[in-house]
């Protein structure tokens, strides 16, 4: 039987203005920096990195992310990285940013920070890169090995951002607890090269109460932009707990889903978390062990807070079989991550759940009075 392995960030620190201590976190890591952002997150909050790095003595390397997470745009980072010297790679801003910082960092060897500005995934706190081509398919993912020296959460910063990607977050971490429960029951792998761990399995089931118990709450909170407790534990359950326990607990059929919605056309607009929020509904249509009730009450929650549930919503109005088996084919395929749930899968299974999951979704939506 496998080893159970856990794996984590060296720190995680999460606070409302803690961009402007950035320094002082950072500090203990090196004297000189690599800062990786777009421009729209640098007007945000590159002054205050700005200073507080003066305060701290720290030089600051300044490079404009290009976009999207490529393997190109990754050696390009980890090329500027070692020329300048830096022994520390930051990643400021959302997942692709994060993402390829720590794949340059990993190039060259250097302490890696990701300071995500959107709580929209759970990719700061893990070791991993989440590929895309440049056309913004999903090229699937690949692990570094390590986890970042430090994870920094400004819980400000995500309350001033978007709603949209503060949802998102919230899609990404419900699939944790029902993935990494399925995963424990098939005794299957997690994405920390073993099997999961009761902490991992803890966290898990964590995140999940705190998002159904807080997640109205907070979203209400970031459509006013103001920080609340309801916001300081849906931000540490989209980050840290999402991060922890999807990659020392397992993902099942709904990140498998989600990662096949990328490469319909249709669903370019979605953010990652979104589809996942859709996977999740497949994957409960799919497990003949799950009760009812709480079926209903985790899409009605989805609903709530604005979660797609549907065909139309994800952008795949009217979509046919034929279409559908596509994304069958591949989460029946052989190494699916679907292979991760205590009974097997068939593309054929994966079809109807997925139409289930959209007939489930309208209906509630219109129990909710929405459509
Ligand atoms: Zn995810």
């Amino acid at each position: 039987m496998a080893h159970k392995v856990l794996i984590a960030p060296r720190k995680y620190v999460q606070g409302k203005n803690v961009f402007q201590e950035a320094g002082d976190w950072i500090k203990p890591l090196g004297s000189k920096a690599l800062v990786l952002w777009d421009k729209q997150v640098k007007k945000i909050v590159g002054e205050t990195f700005a200073a507080s790095f003066l305060k701290s003595q720290i030089e600051l390397v300044d490079v404009d992310f290009k976009g999207d997470s490529t393997k190109k745009e990754a050696a390009r980072v980890a090329g500027i990285l070692k020329e300048s010297g830096a022994g520390v790679c930051i990643g400021v801003g959302g997942g692709k940013t994060l993402d390829t910082a720590k794949a340059a960092a990993a190039a060259v060897g250097t302490r890696i920070v990701t300071c995500p500005t959107i709580a929209s995934n759970d990719s700061p706190t893990s070791s991993y890169t989440v590929w895309y081509d440049e056309e913004g398919n999903c090229m699937g993912f690949e692990s570094w090995g390590v986890n970042p020296d430090l994870v920094l959460v400004d819980t400000q910063v995500v309350a001033n951002g978007p709603v949209r990607a503060f949802v998102a977050g919230m899609g990404d971490a419900l699939g944790t607890w029902v993935e990494a429960e399925a995963c424990f029951q098939a005794r299957g792998p997690n994405l920390a090269g073993g099997t999961s761990t009761m902490v991992a399995m803890a966290i898990a089931r964590l995140c999940f109460d705190v998002l159904m118990e807080h997640g109205v709450e907070a979203k209400r909170a970031v459509e006013n932009k103001i920080v609340t407790p309801s916001v300081e534990k849906v931000v540490e359950a989209n980050v840290l707990m999402s991060g922890l326990g999807f990659e020392s607990g397992g993902v099942a059929t709904a990140h498998m889903v989600a990662n096949c919605l990328p490469s319909f056309p249709e669903c370019h607009g979605l953010m990652h978390g979104h589809e996942v929020g859709f996977g999740v509904i497949t994957q409960l249509c799919l497990d003949d062990n799950k009760k009812i009730n709480e079926v209903h009450s985790i899409v009605d929650f989805e609903v709530a807070i604005g979660l797609p549930v549907t065909f139309r919503e994800i952008g795949l109005e009217n979509i046919d079989r034929k279409r559908l088996m596509k994304i069958g084919e591949i989460c029946g395929g052989k190494g699916s991550l679907c292979e991760n749930h205590p009974f097997s899968v068939t593309a054929d299974d994966i079809v109807n759940a997925m139409i289930a999951a959209d007939l489930l979704g309208r209906e509630r939506r219109a129990a909710a009075g929405l459509d």
